[in-house]
């Protein structure tokens, strides 16, 4: 049966003004009321005796109601309603709080099925505001079985949803169609999906519960990866990209400044490789802070000027850009490589000049900000793309992104370090390659926590760092969500560093709503050594390179993430002087302790963002509009790593197999496209 057509107003007791509710869950159909998973299950199977009844516990008993309600006022004048009921066993009250309705509900003499906890009142055993339901109801939907607890909105109830339910699946009778052919099922231990669905809205047992919960993350999961491999496959195989020849990228890679890595080579290796396919290439650049990624990317870029092709490389702010573009622009010296550096915030004129140049192909690498993805930059040769930083990106910009010119090659980068297992969920469609080494000499930047009591000692610190010729970064507190308060307390904050504690210093100031001349004229200053102290927002927090810098100081440390915290970290410890963090916060918060404890303890990326994932959750962390990917409903990447394994070893199982072509697998084919397109429209509105 086809349950995407059926709306829900079609099933008994729903009317207008309750579909519209559900409307509000965003359910319309009977199919999206199967997906609207429990948040969580009651177990009221079982009848307990009144004799057997433990404190602090939750039962369910069957009871007969012994007397009328009794209301009493307590002295803070609560309306306290007690009702006496009894089994063979024994008896006990039921009490209600502020509850007026009660006594209406219920009569002298009527036998009912009450769940809630036991509790001591006095010497009183009792049980507490429970929810009832009378054992004359047949098919009660709220007792006497595991019973789901749904995500609820205003005017609608638990009961509301069992009801609609339980009407939907007596609609059905077991007629719904698997989506998964049997020997798929078997082949990972899936179970069927009329049994799925009863036993995850009704289970049976809480054995039944668990193969239904399965199967549903398994769904889940399985639906997004396939979707994804499907864009890896669409990207990779059937079309048609560049296969760049080999020049003199290797020997301008042994005449740079300084030795790359082992972990460069590897990941350089794997980016030439690629980019000599005639498939395009589809990597994902991953290398903790500081672990040069941007000459990676320069060597990518070198290769792709050799063989006649421009490259794009997008980042996202303009200080970032302007960096880049210096530091390229200095090591492609005497190469005879055009470099052009694009931002919105150009004047028009200036702009049209590099479009112009751009366009008549005399530039060869084009390195912007967002400005660079709009649609009337023109690009007539494009090669080669690289993101920087794309954890600021979402999985849409990447495609915007390649849709310039003829099936480019696309490269991005991140520092975020994210658990090899999300990497496969948020880059599925992509090759990782990983830069797993720091450049040699790098010492372990020196990371203390500490209370604004001890600031001026900390001070006296920053002094003597600074009289030995090195520079500062402080990142001033957050406040609240709004920016201009943000900005205030910037200002403020260089103030008072300048004219309060360090008054010899030059204490400079950069934020995100300065014009573009004046921030780059800020960086400049920086990296002349002219600004001793940078106060900054968090506009510094990704990509800045200063390598004098060896302080970096951050108020209200508590307010980041720890992946944040650790970004901005790696703002120093870029050259060859010790470098220190300090991080400042009187949160007396246990969490907030905790983690810039382990902040002062840590100095691994990775490590850092698991311990972020596992103190604040995956939703906080990878917010939704950083990853572009829609939210997961049942299944949880973190916990759920067997089942993430094992389906994303089925959509490779399936696609590798050529199974999806057959005719047992048609219907499943069709509906994982459609899913997909889907999942495809959510992260577009994103
Ligand atoms: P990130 O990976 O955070 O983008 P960068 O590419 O900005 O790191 O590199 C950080 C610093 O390390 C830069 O100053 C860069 O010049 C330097 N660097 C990169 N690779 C090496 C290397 N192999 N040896 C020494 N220094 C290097
Ligand atoms: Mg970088």
């Amino acid at each position: 049966m086809n349950i995407q057509n059926i709306p829900i107003q079609s099933l008994k007791g729903i009317g207008p003004a309750k579909s519209k509710l559900f409307h509000k869950l965003g359910i319309k159909t009977v199919e999206d009321l199967f997906y609207h998973y429990p948040r969580g299950y009651k177990d009221k199977s079982i009848i307990t005796d009144i004799s057997d009844l433990v404190p602090e516990y939750q039962y369910t008993i069957k009871a007969t109601v012994d007397s009328r309600p009794l209301e009493i006022r307590s002295k803070k004048g609560m309306l306290v309603v007690k009702l006496p009921v009894s089994d063979d066993t024994g008896s006990l009250n039921i009490v209600w709080f502020n509850n007026r309705f009660i006594k209406n509900a219920i009569k002298q003499g009527d036998e009912l099925y009450f769940y809630g906890k036991v509790k001591l009142m006095g010497r009183d055993v009792v049980m507490e505001s429970p929810e009832f339901e009378k054992t004359t109801s047949a098919a009660s939907v709220n007792m006497l079985r595991i019973v789901p607890e749904y995500p609820l909105t205003e005017g609608l109830s638990h009961k509301d949803i069992r009801k609609a339910v339980f009407a939907a699946l007596e609609l059905l009778e077991g007629k719904l169609t698997d989506i998964f052919p049997e020997d798929f099922r078997k082949k990972y231990q899936l179970s069927e999906i009329n049994f799925c669905v009863n036993n995850l809205h009704f289970p049976e047992t809480l054995f039944n519960m668990q193969l239904a919960i399965k199967r549903f993350k398994f769904e889940e999961l399985f639906i997004l990866q396939s979707g994804l491999i499907h864009i890896k496959r669409m990207n990779s195989s059937e079309v048609q990209g560049i296969a760049f020849g080999a020049y003199d990228e290797r020997e301008f890679a042994e005449k740079l400044p300084f030795q790359l890595t082992n972990a460069q080579l590897k990941v350089i290796d794997e980016i030439f490789k690629d980019m000599e396919k005639a498939k395009p290439m589809n990597r994902l650049v991953q290398g903790d802070v500081g672990s040069g990624k941007t000459i990676v990317a320069l060597l990518g870029m070198y290769k792709c000027a050799r063989n006649g092709f421009q490259s794009l490389m997008m980042v996202p702010t303009e200080i970032l850009a302007e960096q880049h573009y210096l530091t390229f622009k200095c090591l492609l010296e005497g190469t005879g490589i055009r470099i052009e550096l694009l931002k919105g915030s150009m004047s028009a004129k200036a702009k049209n000049e590099v479009l112009q140049r751009v366009r008549n192909h005399e530039a060869d690498i084009i390195i912007g900000t967002h400005a660079l993805i709009q649609d009337k930059v023109e690009f007539p040769k494009v090669g080669l793309v690289i993101t920087d930083e794309q954890h600021r990106f979402g999985v849409r910009q990447r495609t915007v992104l390649s849709d310039k010119g003829e099936n480019p090659d696309i490269l991005v980068m991140t520092a975020t370090p994210i658990p090899r297992t999300l990497t496969l969920i948020l880059y599925g469609d992509l090759d990782v390659s990983l830069i797993d080494e720091l450049p040699p000499g790098r010492m372990k930047i020196e990371t203390y926590s500490i209370d604004s009591s001890k600031k001026e000692r900390f001070y006296g610190f920053v002094k003597k760092e600074l009289d030995k010729g090195r520079q500062a970064y402080f990142v001033c507190p957050l406040v609240e969500e709004s920016e201009k308060l943000d900005l205030n307390s910037a200002t403020k904050y260089r103030d008072e560093l300048q004219n309060e504690y360090f008054k010899g210093y030059n204490v400079g100031l950069l934020h995100g709503k300065m014009k573009a001349d004046e921030k780059n004229q800020i960086m400049e200053d920086m990296r002349q050594g002219k600004i001793h102290i940078l106060v900054a927002t968090t506009v510094i927090e990704v990509g800045v390179n200063i390598p004098n810098a060896t302080i970096m100081a951050i108020e209200n440390a508590e307010r980041f993430g720890l992946a944040q915290l650790h970004q901005l970290r790696g703002r120093v410890g870029r050259g060859v002087h010790q470098s220190y963090c300090i991080l400042v916060s009187d949160s007396d918060s246990k969490i907030a302790i905790e983690r810039l404890k382990y902040m002062t303890k840590s100095e691994n990326g990775f490590d850092i963002a698991e311990k972020d994932l596992e103190l604040r959750g995956a939703g906080e962390v990878l917010g939704q509009k950083q990853h572009g990917l829609p939210e997961l409903k049942i299944a949880d990447i973190l916990n759920d790593t067997a089942l993430l394994k094992s389906s994303r070893d089925a959509v490779e199982y399936l696609y590798d197999s050529g199974k999806l072509e057959e005719p047992d697998y048609q219907s499943m084919k069709k509906e994982l496209n459609a899913r997909f397109n889907k999942i495809l429209e959510e992260i577009a509105l994103n």
